[in-house]
């Protein structure tokens, strides 16, 4: 079957990839350069399949006002007269309960535990670098408060059978030297020893090659203007240079999938939530994480990448804007500095991308009511820790085949009604 993947960042490169290995003739269209120009250039580096959470959960919206009012705050709300945004700040709040929290979490732990599974398999059919580390992620607790707070999230781990460790405050250390240094600043931690790290654009390009040894064709430098679907079905991708003919449309657009999605008709609740990152030089290894370390206090992500530190983090809610203000690095360089002080921050690149959020925190992989339409996106905070699980499943649907994991509670359905 011929397959259009719109877009080519995490998700539509390792869609690509699947779909070509599944036998099906790709073709990829992205208006960028290259891969993973967007907001899969310079994210995080966290592979947390354990640390997979929900960002809607009791409590969030009452911290979310203490945020507001914050020096280095977590969220960063620009309220405008914006049916989409306030629609779906609605539905988040919607599913900040325990119950919604639990089967949103659940679903996550569920995909991106299918995603570890594939990725260790990938790695091994392909052998492709990307600064990757096999060291876990240690989510830092400053207060006893956010210690006692996790409680809710390793019941989760347990349930869903995560390997978990909580650590005192020299569990914490050991797990990660570098904190000697601040020991005073540390009450404890909540480890998850299978996570992993690396580099989400070397990774999406590597793989990207080889999906194009598989016979994929990426089409770089192409604007995607709209779907045409006759009679129920698509047809073709229409593009700013001429239509591209398809039996089957892959929409990995990340946070542009829903206004390419709304002219059919089918509204999907995905938002853009702006996010920073900073990658900074390593100058002292002795001062610098090993892993992944989540700072509760600021939300935000320290991670080593070979001979950088990537420190991302913040959620904006403002819109289709990549604007770098000073203000947010000077809270991703305070976050970093305070914890792990071995980088050159003069010399760090700045950065800022669109996480594609749904209201609840889960992507949306499936069909949608129009024939040969699919989507896989909305993968929001941690799209690359479930981008190859999310493909596979994806693979598995156009090809008419029965997923590996239960896939029906993930597709665009689960918001009707
Ligand atoms: C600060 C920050 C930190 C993060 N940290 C992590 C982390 O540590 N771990 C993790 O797993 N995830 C993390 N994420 C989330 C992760 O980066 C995203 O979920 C993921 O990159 C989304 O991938 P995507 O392929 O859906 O979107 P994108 O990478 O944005 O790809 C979409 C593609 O569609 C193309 N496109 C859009 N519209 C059009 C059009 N009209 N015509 C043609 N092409 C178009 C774009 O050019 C782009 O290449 C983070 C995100 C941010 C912002």
């Amino acid at each position: 079957m011929k397959v259009a993947v719109l877009g080519a960042g995490v998700i539509g490169v390792t869609s690509a990839y699947y779909l070509a290995k599944a036998g099906h003739e790709v073709t990829v269209i992205d208006r960028q350069a290259g891969p993973a120009l967007e907001t899969s250039f310079a994210n995080a580096g966290e592979v947390s399949f354990g640390y997979c959470s929900p960002w809607a959960a009791p409590g969030i919206p009452q911290k979310a006002l203490k945020w507001l009012f914050m020096e280095h705050a977590p969220l960063i709300l620009r309220p405008k007269v914006d049916y989409a945004m306030l629609s779906w700040m609605a539905r988040m709040l919607l599913n900040c309960t325990a119950e919604r929290y639990a089967v949103n979490k659940s679903r996550m732990l569920r995909l991106a535990d299918y995603s570890r599974l594939s990725l260790a398999e990938l790695r091994e059919e392909t052998a492709i670098p990307y600064d990757e580390r096999m060291q876990g992620t240690l989510q830092l607790f400053r207060t006893q408060a956010q210690l006692d707070a996790s409680a809710k999230d390793v019941k989760a781990l347990a349930a869903d059978g995560i390997p978990y460790e909580v650590l005192d405050r020299e569990g914490c250390m050991r797990a990660e030297p570098a904190l000697r240094h601040v020991a005073d600043r540390i009450v404890g931690g909540l480890l998850t020893p299978k996570d992993e790290t690396g580099d989400c654009f070397k990774f999406t390009n590597a793989l990207a090659a080889r999906a194009a040894e598989l016979g994929v064709v990426f089409d770089y430098g192409r604007t995607i203007k709209g779907i045409d679907v006759e009679a129920g079905k698509t047809k073709a991708v229409l593009t700013d240079r001429g239509p591209v003919q398809a039996d089957a449309v892959v929409v990995a657009l990340g946070s542009y999938s829903p206004l390419l999605l709304k002219p059919l008709g089918i509204s999907l609740p995905v938002y853009p939530v702006k996010g920073y990152s900073l990658t900074i030089p390593i100058v002292d290894p002795a001062r610098s994480p090993e892993s992944t370390v989540m700072d509760e206090t600021y939300k935000i992500a320290i991670t080593r990448l070979g001979d950088r530190i990537r420190v991302g983090g913040m959620a904006e809610i403002s819109g289709y804007t990549n604007d770098l203000g000073p203000a947010r690095r000077r809270t991703l360089e305070h976050s970093v500095m305070d914890l792990f002080p071995g980088g050159d921050v003069s010399r760090a690149n700045y950065w800022s991308g669109l996480r594609p959020m749904t209201p609840d925190g889960t992507p949306v992989i499936g069909a949608t009511k129009i024939r040969g339409l699919f989507l896989n996106t909305g993968h929001g905070t941690l799209g690359w820790t479930m981008s190859t699980g999310s493909a596979r499943l994806l693979t598995d649907i156009v090809s008419g085949r029965k997923p590996q994991v239960e896939a029906g509670d993930l597709a665009l359905a689960r918001y009707a009604g």
